[in-house]
């Protein structure tokens, strides 16, 4: 992912945009100073001083109000800049004033020191305040320093080359200062706003991501579904919903390896054609749908229940005795026979043919086993129908 280092003018318009935030919180503080500074003078100075102080100071809150006004609801111009520079021109000269009309400063050489400690720290402040430009900063400091300086010049000593040179001095380190500090707040803001980039790139590539992945997810789930349609259709009677003749036999390959003794059952409707006949195709249908259900519900779990084909059904019995087996099957062919209303349309009668035999996976193939069930059934059909005929007995005593 590659982030764009933020231009010149983006950092710049960033920097000021912060700096007239500060801006209305400024002038609130500079208000109190104001008031702390002129409380402080009010013994000792004449008003008419204190008057310029306070106008000076009014004039560069009301204007950093104004420009804080302006700013807040778009980005700032080359023009902003240049209200900036006034701004904090206002700023410097109206300290510089209080300090140049100070007549008597407080009474002694060191209240004198602290009150130009304080002023050296509000220039720092302000100093570091006009982060945004060398212009802004350069004006403020001339227009706070310069007229102090002047004063000392001419007050001090007349021609006194140290002084001056100790004056234009401290004005080029406090500049040097300012203009350390600006390259710092750049380099920081330069930071801050690559930061900003990446967090942003990152919540988008994240989005994106997981936009993809639920897309993913949500395909995956629906070619399951299909799959598994899919399958089932594959695998299963579409009428009777039970398994075909294709899954049955896949499944009965399953159970080759097992050393265990297995029912199989073949099921044959009785004169099925004649319900078709008498009642309807529909009708031969729900006699399907119905004789798949019953047996179905008297199987256990683990017996193999398949349409064989047309109203066939075959029935793979799980492991039991030779008695249980053909005693499920002739509870099977009973239950058939009491199929009728309101299940099926009056008069529709159902019973089927059961042929059973045994298959021993290890001793017999398939194929032969069906061979067998099939003759069961057949016999079955001879017989009269509507009952079991079973040959495992006959099975039992050939494998033997
Ligand atoms: P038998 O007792 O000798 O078995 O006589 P039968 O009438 O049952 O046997 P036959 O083979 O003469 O007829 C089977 C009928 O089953 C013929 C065919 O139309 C019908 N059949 C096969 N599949 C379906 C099906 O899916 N739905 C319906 N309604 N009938 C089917
Ligand atoms: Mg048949
Ligand atoms: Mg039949």
């Amino acid at each position: 992912m590659v982030v764009a280092e933020p231009d010149e003018h983006t950092v710049r318009s960033e920097l000021l945009r912060q700096l007239v935030q500060r801006e209305r919180k400024l002038s609130r503080s500079s208000a109190l100073g104001t008031l702390l500074l002129i409380g402080a003078l009010l013994a000792s100075q004449p008003v008419w001083t204190l008057l310029v102080f306070a106008t000076g100071r009014a004039v560069s809150m009301w204007h950093s109000m104004r420009l804080a006004q302006r700013l807040g609801e778009r980005s700032p111009t080359a023009d902003d800049e240049r209200q900036q520079a006034l701004g904090m021109s206002y700023a410097g000269l109206s300290w510089a004033l209080a300090l140049l009309f100070i007549e008597e400063p407080l009474g002694s050489h060191w209240t004198h020191a602290l009150v130009l400690l304080v002023m050296v720290a509000v220039s720092g402040f302000m100093s570091s305040v006009a982060l945004l430009s060398r212009r802004v900063l350069v004006m403020f400091m001339l227009a706070l320093w310069l007229p102090v300086i002047a004063r000392g010049l001419f007050i001090v000593a007349d021609g006194k080359g140290w002084l001056l040179l100790a004056a234009i001095s401290y004005v080029i380190a406090q500049c040097h200062f300012g203009f350390w500090q600006q390259r710092k707040a750049y380099e920081a803001m330069v930071l801050q706003l690559r930061n900003q980039a990446l967090v942003t790139a990152l919540e988008l590539a994240r989005a994106d991501a997981l936009q993809q992945s639920r897309a993913v997810a949500h395909t995956n789930a629906q070619l399951q579904a299909a799959l598994s349609r899919v399958s089932h259709l594959a695998s299963h009677d579409e009428l009777t919903q039970q398994l075909n003749r294709r899954a049955f036999l896949a499944r009965m390959t399953e159970l080759e390896q097992n050393r265990a003794t297995y029912g199989l059952c073949l099921v044959d409707l009785d004169h099925f054609k004649s319900i078709n006949d008498q009642h309807g195709h529909q009708v031969g249908d729900e006699v399907l749908v119905l004789t798949a259900q019953t047996l179905q519900a008297h199987l256990r779990p683990d017996d193999v229940l398949a349409r064989w084909g047309g109203e066939e059904f075959v029935i793979c019995l799980a492991p039991r005795s030779v008695g249980d087996m053909q005693e499920v099957t002739q509870r099977l062919c009973q239950t058939l026979t009491q199929l009728g209303p309101p299940l099926l349309p009056q008069g529709v009668r159902v019973s089927g043919s059961f042929g059973l035999a045994l298959w021993m996976p290890e001793a017999i193939e398939l194929e032969e086993a069906l061979i067998v069930a099939d003759q069961a059934l057949y016999q079955a059909k001879r017989e009269g129908r509507n009952r079991v005929c079973s040959a495992p007995v006959a099975m039992a005593a050939a494998t033997a």
